[in-house]
């Protein structure tokens, strides 16, 4: 596989229903080996779905509940649907996690429902993509014990604490770094340095977190050799390097076949 994976993309998100076509060609004109479209619910799963149905072997779907929902996870109807896309082809479960920035979910229920998509992914032998946004000591703990029950996954968009990375890391999961690393304010150099190759995966996260100079815009795939670069700088790699070690991480954390 030659070309950059961009492992987490919101491809289904309407932002693109206008010229989503064109998006993914972008993509692949700028070098890209392949997309994971993210279902962060599960009407987005089934979207992104058919957005992977129509690109074999370019575009691939997960499908989960973010934590922003988790008050509306319904396990009796939810697990089972989970477990039909995960049969269908969705390459991981996610994106799911924790979120106490915003707590649109109490987070005792957030706690809950990741873990019952931990619980999917554990059965389904696949992945998981995990969100976690000032809730890392609760994100440790539940990855940890994951790890232990060898279930793997990736912490998407990461910006540390490095304590959660190295929990993540222990536990053999892979870390993901979006264009917020490109940003002026960012200066966590040492968190950049500290991820081992072969655990690095890279993201736009769009059509959110466009990197400098599209800061403030639509994001869009074709964007991730900015990300790359900036790994590269930090970690005094090439860009070469960067794109395909973290592809080849990427596809295999997510059997991308
Ligand atoms: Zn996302």
């Amino acid at each position: 596989m030659t070309g950059f994976i961009d492992s987490h993309v919101h491809l289904a998100d309407p932002q693109f229903d206008a010229d989503r076509e064109a998006v993914i060609a972008r993509a692949r004109d700028a070098g890209a080996a392949g997309l994971v479209c993210i279902g962060e619910s599960l009407t987005r799963a089934h979207a992104a779905r058919a957005i992977a149905e129509a690109h074999p072997g370019f575009v691939w779907w997960t499908a989960g509940v973010h934590p922003h929902d988790a008050a509306g996870y319904d396990p009796v109807r939810d697990e089972p649907a989970i477990r039909e896309c995960l049969a269908a082809g969705a390459v991981a479960v996610g994106e799911c996690g924790l979120d106490y920035h915003y707590d649109l979910s109490p987070r005792l229920v957030q706690r809950r429902v990741f873990a019952s998509q931990l619980a999917l992914a554990a059965e389904a032998g696949r992945a998981v993509v995990v969100h976690s946004r000032e809730a890392a000591e609760d994100t440790a703990a539940m990855v940890r014990e994951a790890g232990a029950a060898g279930i793997l996954g990736v912490l998407h968009c990461h910006t540390g604490p490095v304590a959660l990375a190295d929990a993540a890391l222990e536990a053999g999961w892979c870390i993901s770094f979006a264009g917020v690393i490109t940003f002026r304010k960012w200066d966590d150099t040492a968190l950049l340095r500290a991820i081992p190759d072969d655990r690095l995966l890279v993201e736009t996260d769009a059509p959110y977190l466009a990197p400098v100079p599209h800061r403030g815009k639509r994001n869009e795939p074709m964007h991730v050799p900015q990300v790359i670069a900036a790994l590269a700088a930090a970690r005094q790699a090439t860009p070469e390097f960067m794109t395909s070690v973290t592809a080849a991480n990427a596809a295999r954390l997510l059997t991308l076949g």
